[in-house]
């Protein structure tokens, strides 16, 4: 037996296996994230593009699509993967959290005495994790933001005008 398999072994018996260090991991992500975050992340977007199932409180679908867009990119692995509903909660709170978004929220809902003017939104939302641009955890984030906006009409698609010659006609 290698010396690493060893190790793996021990550390098996100690109930230090993988669960064990990612759980001793994502602790220390979630506490740096609630109490020092390393970094504030920067999502945007329009907040005539929110959804409507974000101003109705309904986001559940919407997190389920954000999860399995994060857990489709092989790239992403770390904490996310092992607790999204923290990172969720952190994302949820900043967003709903940011006084814009929550403005043109009640103002949807009925509340005409909120004006606005400019419709972008700038989020900070905090990670406890790293500063790297392909951090997952910022990745996750930005997937988070991208969901909760309304998905663009897309383009019509040229329809394919199949050339027809004289003699096909
Ligand atoms: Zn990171």
């Amino acid at each position: 037996m290698s010396e690493e398999k060893n190790q793996d072994k021990i550390m098996e018996q100690m109930g230090m296996g993988g669960d064990f260090m990612i759980n001793l991991l994502f602790q220390a992500q979630a506490a740096t994230t609630i109490n020092s975050p390393i970094i504030m992340n920067k999502v945007t977007g329009d907040l005539r593009n929110i959804k409507n199932s974000v101003i109705t409180g309904g986001t559940d679908s919407v997190f389920d699509t954000v999860f399995e867009e994060f857990k489709a990119d092989e790239k992403l692995i770390g904490t996310v993967h092992y607790e999204p509903n923290f990172w969720r909660s952190i994302f949820g709170k900043a967003f709903i959290g940011t006084k814009k978004i929550n403005d043109f929220i009640r103002m949807k809902q009925g509340d005409d005495s909120i004006i606005i003017d400019d419709y972008q939104y700038v989020v900070m939302v905090p990670n406890g994790c790293c500063t790297n641009d392909s951090c997952p955890v910022k990745k996750f984030y930005e997937i988070y933001n991208s969901q909760l906006l309304q998905v663009q009409e897309k383009e019509e698609e040229p329809v394919q005008v199949q050339e027809l010659t004289q003699e096909s006609v």
